[in-house]
């Protein structure tokens, strides 16, 4: 039985806005496993996004935690205190982020930037270490002396993977990490993720909306909506057996050679986080909805082996 790694318990993220509190991430239990890679997906609002910076501490104001816990290895990220919190970042828990021009730093050659946050973890790196980083991530050891301007979007993503991966972490986010990429360039880069997951053992939470790269790169799913996670399951049940409606549709929107021509949607539009409908989130968009949905909030159960879905047909009417 493979240990777990991550214990995510009742996660509540808020935003307070003059209209009201917004509830970005909204009761989220998870638990992640070690050396695992598990794929967080949902339509843009979703929470998936909001859930990782939540990991890293780094939700802004007028955003906040408001409540739960995340215990890595027993310690809860959501008490750490700042000191530990940056000693945690990288070493522990790393990020890839989405957009790597932006996190890159335009006025430092690479191999100084890398070199940079080792040595501001207590770690500096040791002679080769970074001709052996970039080698991992499939870059020629020159690129250590270029600046982020003279490298490719894929080079640059790249980049910021050794970052991530520079102090081997035990966890792994990456938000949509090659949503800017072209396709080829994507794979290259989410094989490439894939095999220094496996050499470090450590476990990815990747966050995304491409269900395609999702089937190809993750073990396990968690589909988001509305802050909520909603279903929970293996790659394969999510795809060949979805439970929850929502998934459902999700599944079924794909677009499949079978149906060429035939575009299929959600019906509806996305929920308002500031004011969202009482029972089940997703029950004005619900093609299953029952009358007691609009009234009766549904919790994430297990509905079968390893497979958890948050929907009232799997629940016998209360009172
Ligand atoms: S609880 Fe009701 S509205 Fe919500 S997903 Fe299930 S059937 Fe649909």
């Amino acid at each position: 039985m493979v240990a777990p790694l991550l214990e995510i318990e009742d996660l509540q993220v808020h935003f307070e806005t003059r209209r009201g509190i917004a509830r970005a991430v909204n009761q989220v239990d998870l638990t992640l496993y070690a050396g695992e890679r598990f794929g967080l997906v949902g339509e843009s609002g979703s929470g998936k996004t909001t859930l990782i910076l939540a990991l890293l501490r780094m939700i802004k104001k007028p955003g906040f935690i408001a409540g739960g816990k995340a215990l890595m290895e027993g310690i809860d990220l959501l008490q750490l205190d700042q000191e530990q919190v940056r000693q945690t970042r990288l070493a522990r828990v790393a990020m890839i982020p989405q957009g790597a021009m932006n996190s890159l730093n335009p006025v430092l050659r690479i191999g100084e930037q890398l070199a940079l946050a080792m040595r501001e973890h207590g770690q500096p790196p040791q002679e080769g270490r970074i001709a052996e980083l970039l080698q991992q991530v499939g870059l020629r050891t020159e690129v250590s002396q270029r600046y982020p301007h003279e490298l490719s979007g894929g080079m640059k993503q790249r980049v910021c993977i050794a970052q991530a991966i520079s102090l081997r972490p035990r966890l792994i986010l990456a938000d949509e990490p090659t949503s800017a990429l072209d396709v080829v360039v994507q794979r290259q880069i989410m094989q490439t993720l894939r095999a220094l997951q496996e050499g470090l053992g450590a476990t990815v939470l990747l966050v995304g909306h491409d269900m395609g790269l999702m089937a190809q790169f993750a073990q396990r799913l968690g589909i988001m909506y509305g802050g909520k996670l909603v279903e929970v399951g293996t790659v394969e049940q999510i795809f060949r057996s979805p439970q929850h409606p929502y998934t459902q549709l999700l599944i079924a929107s794909i677009p499949s050679f079978d149906r060429k021509g035939e575009f299929r949607g959600i019906p509806g539009v996305g929920l308002s986080l500031l004011n969202p409908p009482g029972g089940c989130l997703f029950h004005p968009r619900c093609p299953k909805a029952m009358p007691r949905c609009a009234s009766q909030e549904p919790q994430l159960r297990e509905v079968a082996p390893q497979q958890q879905a948050s929907c009232l047909l799997y629940e016998e009417a209360r009172g």
